[in-house]
């Protein structure tokens, strides 16, 4: 085998990438390109397209159902800001979510949730006001009447939702990717504790709290139709919990969870069925109003990775393209075991004294630059000819990406953050 890189045989032609390859837009397109190699990788958030896609989400839902987004699929400030204008509210899991929300979008709407609240979380909520206390379990319930009855200055009781873990629907469990509900889970109330926290919460026992209705998150990655299916069976058991306890049932929260389908970037989850379908609910129910909390389908389309081929190189009969960056930065197809789909931006130019590296056969496995199999981007990535120099850019990495991954490993740089049309 000789040593010297094999030159390409086949022309990058920008049309070579699979059918699933995302359709960069074009200010994403055009940094990607023309980032300085030293600059990448790069996180490139197209906010335009982020503000589009929420104003049309928005406006798919009825009137009576609120938008809430779950800030833990990604906190950047600007992401934060730019959504600001078509969310009724923001959720945060954390003391952390909740002070840096609070000083990003500062007076809007927060609800708290996210199981093992500290005791000092939930004094810090109770100071910021946050208008919703999404309760995990009878422990934090006892821990926020304690904290709400002390409070320095109480003013209107605090508006709670016990949180449920209620079980899915055979349907439903079948098609989500990650489900909370109905099986043994650290998330939320078991049914069976239902009587006696109504109980507390209704019978005078917690003066500083008031009980709204309740709220349950029960599935990741379900279609538009099983979630209204999951939304309608949470509504009836809340709609037959709070007639059981003569209580008035103000709010359903459904939680998010809105399918994001990775093998098929140009797909989106059909919101205007959603909304058809939640219209339908609320009609049902006149005094109800309803909240979703979705993050992933919200800002994962408005992220891109984007980074430059080092390296390309034949391994017992496949070919590797090793990336500027990796899961360390990117850990989303680590996490959810997929391909990350990609866009290969062939670059004519190569400034270099020493041979250019291309693949030999039509696809490649595009990996990073840690020294863990694991590093592994995407597989099967048709790219003929490839050569290192060109521009890779990652689709759909606007949601769980740079916030869960682990960055310190290996000390490689940090990637550089543009948001544009900012
Ligand atoms: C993570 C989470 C969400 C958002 O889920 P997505 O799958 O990103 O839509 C909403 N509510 C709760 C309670 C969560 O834990």
């Amino acid at each position: 085998m000789s040593l010297s890189p094999t030159a390409p045989t086949a022309p990058t032609a920008p049309g070579a990438t699979a059918v699933t390859a995302p359709a960069v837009t074009a200010p994403v397109r055009a940094l990607a390109l023309s980032l300085p190699a030293g600059r990448l990788p790069a996180y490139l958030y197209d906010l335009g397209a982020l503000r589009e896609h929420a104003d049309a989400v928005r406006r798919a839902l009825p009137p009576r159902v609120e938008l809430y987004y779950a800030a833990k699929a990604n906190p950047e400030p600007e992401i934060l800001t730019a959504l600001s204008p078509y969310v009724d509210g923001f959720e945060v899991s954390s003391g952390g979510e909740l002070a840096h929300v609070a000083a990003a979008v500062p007076g809007r709407p927060l609800a708290f949730g996210g199981p093992g609240k500290t005791p000092a979380e939930t004094a810090a909520a109770l100071a910021a006001g946050v208008a919703r206390f999404h309760v995990e379990s009878a422990h934090e319930l006892r821990v926020l009447a304690a904290l709400a009855a002390e409070r320095p200055a109480p003013g209107p009781p605090v508006e709670v939702l016990p949180r449920f873990n209620l079980p899915l629907s055979a349907g439903a469990l079948h098609t989500s990717a990650l489900s909370m509900g109905g099986r043994p889970t650290p998330f939320g109330l078991d049914p069976s504790e239902a009587g006696e926290v109504m109980r507390h919460l209704t019978g005078g026992s917690c003066p500083g709290l008031r009980v709204r209705g309740i709220h349950a998150h029960l599935a990741s990655g379900l279609g538009a139709a099983d979630q209204v299916a999951v939304a309608e069976s949470v509504v009836d058991w809340a709609v037959r919990l709070f007639e059981r306890h003569g209580a008035p049932l103000h709010e359903v929260n459904i939680g998010g969870g809105m399918a994001v389908d990775y093998a098929d970037p140009a797909a989106r989850f059909d919101w205007a069925g959603y909304g058809a379908g939640l219209a339908r609910l609320v009609a049902a129910h006149p005094d109800l109003r309803l909240r979703v909390e979705p993050g992933r389908a919200l800002t994962a389309y408005c992220g891109w990775y984007a980074t430059e081929v080092l390296d390309v190189k034949r391994s017992h009969g496949e070919d590797f393209a090793v990336v500027r960056g990796g899961t360390h930065h990117l850990r989303t197809p680590a996490a959810k075991g997929h391909d990350q789909p990609c866009a290969v931006l062939p670059v004519a130019h190569w400034p270099h004294r020493w041979p250019r590296p291309a693949a030999r056969g039509d696809s490649v496995t595009v990996a990073g630059q840690l020294c863990t199999p694991k590093d592994v981007l995407a597989r099967g990535v048709p790219a003929p000819g490839l050569r290192a120099g060109d521009r890779v850019v990652f689709a759909l990495a606007g949601a769980y990406a740079w916030n869960i991954s682990h960055h310190g490993f290996l000390m490689h740089p940090r990637p550089g953050f543009h948001f544009l049309g900012g």
